[in-house]
C-alpha cells in the first residue's frame, strides 16, 4: 500500500469506531491554542484537550503574527476567550534566517531572477527568531498590542519536547 492508501484505511477504520459527531462548533472550553507545526508535539495529547474543546492553531514556528487571521476569527465568530501561545525547544525556526532561506529555495526550485515565483518568495517572510523564550514574550506582547484581539487572557509558553513539560515565560 503507498502511504495515502495507508491513510485512506486508517480513516476508514476512524470513521467507523466512533459515534456521529454531535458536538456544537464553538469549542466548549473557550480557548485557542497556538504552537508550532513541530511534528514531536500533540497539542491535545500534551494539555488533556478532547474533540469540540480548544481550537488549535499551527504553523512553522507557532507564530503569532501569521495566526492573527484564525485569532480573530476564533474570538470573534467562535466566541473563545483565552489564548495559549506554545513555541518549543530544539524548534528549527532559530537554524536559518529569511535571506538564507529564500537563496536555498530559489536554488532548490530553480527560479529564475524575475520570475514570478521568484518575486513571491522575496516577499515571503519566514518569521524565524533566534531564540525561544523572548520570541514567545514578543509574540504574546505582539497580541496584547493588537486592537483585533482580546488581550484579557494570553499567556505564552516553552514546550520541551524532550520531556513534554510546559514552562510558563510570559
Ligand atoms: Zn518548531
Amino acid at each position: 500500500m503507498t502511504a495515502t492508501a495507508n491513510y485512506l484505511a486508517a480513516n476508514k477504520a476512524f470513521s467507523a469506531s466512533r459515534p456521529a459527531n454531535q458536538l456544537p462548533l464553538p469549542p466548549s472550553k473557550q480557548v485557542l491554542v497556538l504552537t508550532c507545526m513541530d511534528a514531536r508535539i500533540l497539542p491535545e495529547a500534551a494539555l488533556g484537550l478532547k474533540e469540540g474543546e480548544a481550537h488549535v492553531v499551527r504553523n512553522a514556528g507557532g507564530r503569532a503574527p501569521e495566526a492573527l487571521r484564525s485569532i480573530v476569527i476564533s474570538q470573534q465568530l467562535l466566541a473563545t476567550k483565552e489564548i495559549l501561545v506554545i513555541q518549543h525547544t530544539d524548534c528549527g525556526m532559530v537554524t536559518f534566517t529569511t535571506d538564507q532561506a529564500r537563496g536555498l529555495i530559489a536554488k532548490n526550485l530553480n527560479l529564475s531572477a524575475d520570475s514570478t515565483g521568484r518575486k513571491t518568495l522575496d516577499q515571503l517572510e519566514f518569521l524565524e527568531f533566534p531564540e525561544v523564550e523572548n520570541n514567545v514574550k514578543a509574540d504574546v506582547e505582539f497580541l496584547k498590542k493588537s486592537e483585533l484581539v482580546d488581550t484579557n487572557n494570553i499567556t505564552g509558553y516553552v514546550y520541551d519536547v524532550k520531556s513534554g513539560a510546559l514552562k510558563q515565560v510570559a
